[in-house]
């Protein structure tokens, strides 16, 4: 039974397996891309792939493309006699690729891996995982496509601890994905992107031009003219990567129109998108609390990202040069293809850890003293965290002697949580107490399968909690999901091995004096921080860390033991009896710029 990895795309989908410890990737219709488009022929029945996108102009009405876009909602494409749900028609293209896998392999295809963008919400993953079901294909587990694109840069470049922006410029859409490697964890730091911009608009583009240079109103071609002149831009445009100039020519009220395209002009045709662009470098690195400096490397990644114009732009935004690993519209593919290896060779699955973030935020509904009638959000989880994300909160009653606490959930970005999106809601009770003095405790937490957990506890220790997920789980699975959660809700900081450190820490506090003392507080805060800072890579370093400032405190203590006995006590550098020689001091100075770095 073979487990393939499929990248299911807005404008191409496409899928891989792993064989002999390598990736290969299934043929499809047009090399191997399976356009993502389903259309119905009277008396003949469904189309996907290639054949159904050659319709795309003469039979708009029954066609349907770019569907992965409304991925998650109610929209209806009537095709023919039915009414399908993009939820629908992804089925029907995971279910082509399912029978192109098996035709290839001649072996059943039971499981697969697919790829997703980081930004999809609960719905749109649940959405996804339903159609493999339609498609008969299993699905454990969905990765998202940065992810995806580390793995394969993994394979090509080593596992080396890397920074990497992902830079996926495909046909609609353009995602950009902050990703840290380090050991074998691949983490989503930010996400930032923009889902109208992609190969579309630059060809969109591209046929403005050529209205403007032969003087057309594009509202004066029939629909026919018009999606011929968006075929013919697109042409032009895949055409630059292998010639220098490419020619143009459309036949229009009874004339013949014609441009010539070429890098420099698309260049500047590109502009406005480019502008966009580097908007969005900006928004993912204040996200990601980082600048360019803290790229290690860019890799580009979609069927856009081949325009030598868009690499150009990269290469003078960034000062440095991008990382093509093969053909980028293959490398999300490709790296699924590896996952699904990983997934085959199930011993070595621990071995990757591949985590994800949260793409909104999510907070509960509080009172607003400025307009009492409009609730607004107190984020628990701020959008890009990495999960699973747990953070506890402390909320107070607003009316004298109140009974209970309503605490109402949502998921947003929005100031008023009318305009967020509301999950669910509990109801806890407090101690009878005047305003402000009795209270609850609130904690979040949500994991990778996008499982939200809410627990409430007010002062007496009674507890309320909600598990809010897309599916209806059994109880059996409900109960496994709050064992699993309440081990996820342990931090960092709680573990018993750091708090045992941190305890050592006050100790070695308690007992000094001076300069000494302060060095130490110093010590402790933060570790402290760094245990509490939610980020996977700053709470290693502040647990390797805390550990070798531990020892060396152990070890100065133990000197100064030898010392006394020797009745030889020094003056130190604080003008008090110190062990610490100056170059103790000076290294604690270095290792505290180096760990403010991190
Ligand atoms: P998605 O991830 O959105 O499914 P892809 O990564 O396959 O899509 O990218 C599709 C886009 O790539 C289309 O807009 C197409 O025009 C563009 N594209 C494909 N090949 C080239 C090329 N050689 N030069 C420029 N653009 C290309
Ligand atoms: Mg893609």
């Amino acid at each position: 039974m073979a487990v393939i990895g499929i990248d299911l795309g807005t404008t191409n989908s496409l899928g891989a397996y792993w064989k002999d410890g390598a990736v290969c990737l299934i043929p499809m219709d047009e090399g191997f891309l399976l356009p993502s488009v389903v259309g119905y022929v009277e008396g003949e029945g469904y189309l996907v792939g290639a054949a159904a996108k050659e319709r795309l102009i003469p039979c708009p009405e029954d066609t349907a493309a770019s569907f992965k876009r409304f991925m998650g909602t109610a929209k209806e494409y009537r095709l023919g006699e039915r009414v399908c749900t993009p939820m629908e028609l992804s089925a029907m293209v995971l279910e082509q690729i399912k029978r192109n896998a098996e035709f290839f392999l001649k072996e059943e295809v039971e499981e697969a891996i697919i790829t997703v963008p980081a930004y999809f919400n609960d719905k749109q993953r649940s959405d996804t995982k339903k159609a493999a079901r339609i498609a008969g294909l299993k699905v454990d587990r969905l990765i998202n496509e940065p992810s995806a694109a580390a793995l394969a840069y993994r394979r090509e470049y080593g596992e080396e601890d890397k920074t990497l922006l992902v830079f996926d410029f495909g046909g609609g859409t353009l995602d950009l994905s902050y990703v840290e490697c380090f050991d074998n964890v691949i983490e989503i730091i930010a996400v930032a992107g923009d889902n109208h911009l992609g190969g579309d608009d630059i060809d969109q583009a591209v046929a403005e031009y050529f209205c403007r240079e032969n003087g057309l109103l594009s509202e004066e071609l029939t629909r026919e003219e018009q999606a011929k002149l968006k075929k013919l831009s697109e042409e032009a445009k895949c055409a630059l990567a292998e010639k220098d100039e490419a020619a143009m020519e459309l036949e229009t009220g009874g004339r013949v129109c014609r441009a010539s395209l070429n890098e420099d002009r698309l260049f500047e045709i590109c502009m406005p998108l480019f502008a966009k662009i580097r908007q969005l470098f900006i928004h993912i690195l204040e996200d990601a609390d980082s600048r360019v400096s803290g790229i290690d490397d860019l890799i580009m990644v979609g069927g856009s990202s081949k325009l030598g114009v868009v690499k150009r732009f990269l290469r003078e935004l960034l000062g440095k040069e991008p990382i093509v690993l093969g053909e980028t519209d293959r490398v999300v593919a490709f790296g699924a293809g590896v996952y699904a290896g990983i997934r085959q060779r199930r011993e070595e699955i621990r071995d990757m850890l591949l985590t994800d973030v949260c793409p909104f935020t999510l907070g509960i509904g509080v009172n607003n003293r400025a307009n009492r009638d409009k609730n607004i959000l107190s984020p628990m989880i701020e959008r890009n965290s990495t999960l699973p994300a747990s953070h506890r909160d402390r909320f107070v009653t607003v009316c004298d002697y109140q009974k209970e606490i309503r605490i109402r959930i949502y998921q947003g970005e929005e100031y008023y949580v009318d305009d967020d999106v509301f999950l669910g809601e509990l109801t806890i009770e407090v101690a009878l107490k005047p305003a402000g003095q009795a209270w609850v405790d609130v904690r979040f937490t949500y994991d990778i399968n996008g499982i939200l957990h809410v627990m409430a506890e007010n002062e007496m220790g009674e507890r309320r909690q909600i598990l809010l997920a897309n599916q209806t789980l059994s109880e059996a699975e409900l109960e496994r999901y709050t064992r699993e959660m309440e081990k996820i809700m342990l931090l960092p900081i709680q573990k018993p091995e750091n708090q045992e450190m941190l305890a050592c820490f006050l100790e070695y506090y308690e007992n000094s004096t001076g300069q000494k003392r302060e060095m130490i507080a110093a010590m402790t805060g933060r570790i402290m921080a760094g245990l509490s800072s939610g980020r996977k890579k700053a709470v290693r370093n502040a647990e390797e860390t805390g550990r070798m400032w531990l020892a060396e405190l152990r070890r100065s203590a133990d000197m100064r033991e030898e010392i006394l006995f020797d009745g030889e006590l020094k003056a130190g550098p604080g003008g008090e009896f110190d062990e610490f020689s100056e170059d103790t001091w000076d290294g604690f100075d270095k290792e505290f710029e180096e760990f403010d770095e991190e």
